[in-house]
């Protein structure tokens, strides 16, 4: 059986889709079959809402305040079941809702999704991974050629409309392109984390 939520490091995490319109040469999913306790994270059918609920209704929230979507896969791809299900979190279990994305889901889905996230997403993470168009097509082998502008206006939007918006980035880039990430972030008035980058 597919784990739709597992854990690690302490939070809780949703497993939506294995859809993802990148390729990232450092994808977790080329390297590790699993991630925390969970047991197997591709899916042979992508869950439809009522199989997360029931996942969600199983699962002992107890000892956590935050619920995050991330998994195999890039979680707006499903964005339909990603809107619903943090909905139905936040009613029911009134958990904080972070997203960790790619923050091309504009681009996939051919529109603004921004306005549809702000009303159920409390925090978001975009990953920007590089600093240019050049080096961010080269590590992320996107489906889209102006992928790159596309996040970064992504990013900007999210800033203005959901309460706590960052970029992020792991601490394996030369310091060179840390230094112009945080200008691109410093820019567009928005935090970046720099991540440990985890092995
Ligand atoms: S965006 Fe995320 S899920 Fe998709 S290939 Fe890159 S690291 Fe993997």
């Amino acid at each position: 059986m597919t784990d739709i939520l597992y854990t690690y490091k302490n939070q809780v995490y949703a497993n939506i889709t294995n859809r993802c319109d990148c390729s990232c040469t450092f994808c977790v999913r080329s390297t590790k079959d699993t991630v925390g306790d969970a047991t197997n994270m591709w899916f042979d059918k992508e869950p439809d809402f009522e199989e997360i609920k029931r996942a969600i209704d199983a699962f002992d929230f107890s000892s956590y305040d935050e619920f995050v979507f991330c998994g195999y896969g890039e979680p707006t791809c499903a964005l339909e079941n990603l809107l619903k299900t943090a909905q139905y979190v936040k009613e029911t279990l009134g958990l904080k809702i972070r997203l960790n994305t790619n923050g091309l889901c504009n681009l996939y889905h051919n529109r603004n999704i921004i306005p549809e996230l702000a009303k159920v997403i409390d925090s978001i993470s975009i990953s920007l991974n590089a600093p240019t168009a050049e080096k961010y097509q080269a590590v992320t082998r996107p489906q889209f050629e102006n992928a790159f502008p596309a996040l970064l206006e992504f990013a900007s939007l999210a800033q203005k409309a959901i309460p706590h918006a960052q970029l992020s980035i792991v601490d394996v880039l030369p310091p060179d392109e840390i230094d112009a990430c945080q200008k691109l972030a410093d820019e567009r008035g928005i935090y970046l984390k720099i991540r440990k980058f985890a092995k």
